[in-house]
C-alpha cells in the first residue's frame, strides 16, 4: 500500500442547519488529495458525550462561535499532523494525545472529529474509493434502513410533546430506494392529515411535523393513520420512538415538561410496556435517563426479545459505556453519534464492539446538522441495518438520503437493504 504525507490543515467557521457556527475541516495529502468534512451538533445532548467547545464570547453568536476551535486547528493541531505518515488510528491517537483530557475539553471534540473525518476523506480520495469503501474491512453492499423522524416534540420543536421523535420505519420494503419512496409519500400523507384536521404543518430541527396533540397515542394514532392512507401496511411500515428521557430527570423523577406531570420509573416502565403492546413499534430509544441502570436493566429484561431498546445519551458512542452496558444486559442495540466521541477510529472502534456483543448499530444525524451526508458512507461501510437521519425534508437530512440513493445506484444488483435486525 503506498503512504502518503499529511501537507496541510485548515478549517473554517461555518453555519449549520440552526443557524448556528459549526467547524469545517480540510486535510490536504502530499500528493495533493484533499478531503473536507463539517460537524453537527445536538440539542438534547447527553451528560457523557465529549466535549463541544464554544468560545462563550456573548459577542460573537450569543457565544457559540467556533473561532478557539479554528484557531487550535490551524495552529495546535496542524503542527502536529503536518508532515505525519497519513493512517487514520496515527491521526486519531495523536489528536487525543496532544488534546490530552478524558473529554477532549482542550481541543475540542468538535475539531477534532472534523479533523479526524476529514482526513479520512482525504484518504478515501488518494487510494481512488469512495469513503463506503474505503473505511470498510469486506466487501459492503449492504443499505441501511431508514428511521424517519416525520414528528417532532421534545426540545426539538416548539409544541405540546414530550417525546423528542416520532419514527417511521419502512423496514417491509424490498430495496432502499423504495424505503425512502415509501417514508417521502407518508411523510406528504402526513402533511395532509394535519392540514384536513386543522393542525399545524410547520416543522421541526429535523424535518418533522411538530403540531400539538392531545397526547402520546394521538401522535401514534395520526403516524398509524398517515401509513395507511399512503397505501402501506404496518407490517411494512413499523414505528419508533426517541424518548430523550435524559431529558425528563429531576431529583423527584422523571418531568415531562410540556405535560406538566412528574412520574415514577416503574410508572414510566409501564408506559413503554403498554405502548408496545398496542402500536407497532420497532424500537424505543432513550426511554430512561441515562444513570438509571435499573430502569433499564428491568425494561430490557422484560420486552428487549421483541424490540430495539436503542441507547444514545446512555452510550454516547463510548466503548467503555457500551461494555457496561453489555456486562449489565442493559438495552440491546446502539445510536452511533461520531460527535459523541470525537474521533473516527473510536466511533469505528465502539461500532465493532457492539456488533461483537450482538447489539444493533444505528448510525444518526443530530438535531443541529449540515449538507455533510458522511454519516451515509460510514452506515454502508460498517453495514450497519438502519440510519436514524430525520424526516424526507430539508436539505441537511435528505444529503443523507440522497448519498445512500446514489450509493445504491454505484452498487446495482449486488445492493442488499438492511431493514432486518435479528
Ligand atoms: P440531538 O437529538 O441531536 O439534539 O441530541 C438527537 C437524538 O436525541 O437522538
Ligand atoms: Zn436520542
Amino acid at each position: 500500500m503506498k503512504h502518503w504525507r499529511i501537507a496541510a490543515v485548515d478549517a473554517l467557521e461555518i453555519l449549520d442547519s440552526r443557524g448556528h457556527p459549526t467547524v469545517l475541516a480540510q486535510v490536504t495529502l502530499s500528493d495533493g488529495s484533499r478531503g473536507g468534512a463539517m460537524v453537527p451538533s445536538g440539542a438534547s445532548t447527553g451528560q457523557y458525550e465529549a466535549h463541544e467547545r464554544r468560545d462563550g464570547d456573548a459577542n460573537r453568536f450569543g457565544g457559540k462561535g467556533v473561532s478557539g476551535v479554528i484557531e487550535s486547528i490551524r495552529g495546535d493541531i496542524a503542527g502536529v499532523l503536518v508532515g505525519m505518515t497519513a493512517e487514520q488510528q496515527a491521526i486519531d491517537r495523536r489528536l487525543c494525545r496532544l488534546d490530552g483530557t478524558e473529554d477532549k475539553h482542550r481541543l475540542g471534540a468538535n475539531g477534532m472529529l472534523a479533523v479526524s473525518l476529514a482526513a479520512s476523506r482525504a484518504l478515501a480520495k488518494a487510494n481512488g474509493q469512495p469513503l463506503w469503501q474505503w473505511l470498510a474491512e469486506q466487501d459492503p453492499r449492504r443499505l441501511p434502513c431508514p428511521m424517519m423522524n416525520i414528528l417532532n416534540g421534545g426540545a426539538h420543536a416548539g409544541n405540546n410533546l414530550d417525546i423528542q421523535e416520532f419514527m417511521i420505519v419502512p423496514q417491509g420494503l424490498p430495496t432502499f430506494s423504495e424505503a425512502v419512496r415509501c417514508g417521502a409519500e407518508i411523510y406528504h400523507a402526513l402533511g395532509r392529515l394535519l392540514k384536513k384536521k386543522g393542525l399545524s404543518t410547520a416543522v421541526g430541527d429535523e424535518g418533522g411535523y411538530a403540531p400539538d396533540l392531545p397526547d402520546d397515542a394521538a401522535a401514534l394514532e395520526l403516524l398509524c393513520e398517515a401509513i395507511t392512507v399512503a397505501g402501506y401496511s404496518t407490517d411494512q411500515v413499523r414505528i419508533a420512538l426517541d424518548v430523550a428521557a435524559s431529558e425528563w430527570v429531576t431529583a423527584d423523577g422523571y418531568h415531562l415538561p410540556k405535560q406538566g406531570v412528574t412520574v415514577s420509573r416503574s410508572l414510566l416502565a409501564e408506559k413503554w410496556e403498554t405502548l408496545a403492546q398496542q402500536w407497532p413499534l420497532i424500537s424505543i430509544e432513550d426511554p430512561f435517563g441515562d444513570d438509571d441502570r435499573l430502569g433499564w436493566q428491568q425494561l430490557t429484561a422484560k420486552i428487549g426479545g421483541s424490540l430495539l431498546l436503542v441507547g444514545d445519551d446512555l452510550f454516547v458512542t463510548q466503548e467503555g459505556r457500551l461494555n457496561d452496558g453489555i456486562a449489565d444486559g442493559i438495552a440491546n442495540s446502539i445510536l452511533i453519534k461520531p460527535n459523541q466521541v470525537g474521533t473516527l477510529s473510536e466511533t469505528l472502534s465502539t461500532i465493532r464492539t457492539a456488533q461483537t456483543a450482538r447489539y444493533v448499530p444505528i448510525l444518526s444525524h443530530r438535531s443541529g446538522d449540515t449538507e455533510d451526508p458522511l454519516i451515509a458512507d460510514l452506515a454502508v461501510a460498517v453495514g450497519a441495518p438502519f440510519i436514524k437521519t430525520g424526516a424526507p425534508c430539508r436539505a441537511e437530512r435528505t444529503a443523507k438520503y440522497n448519498r445512500l440513493l446514489a450509493i445504491e445506484h454505484a452498487l446495482g444488483y449486488s445492493a442488499d437493504f438492511g431493514g432486518s435486525f435479528r
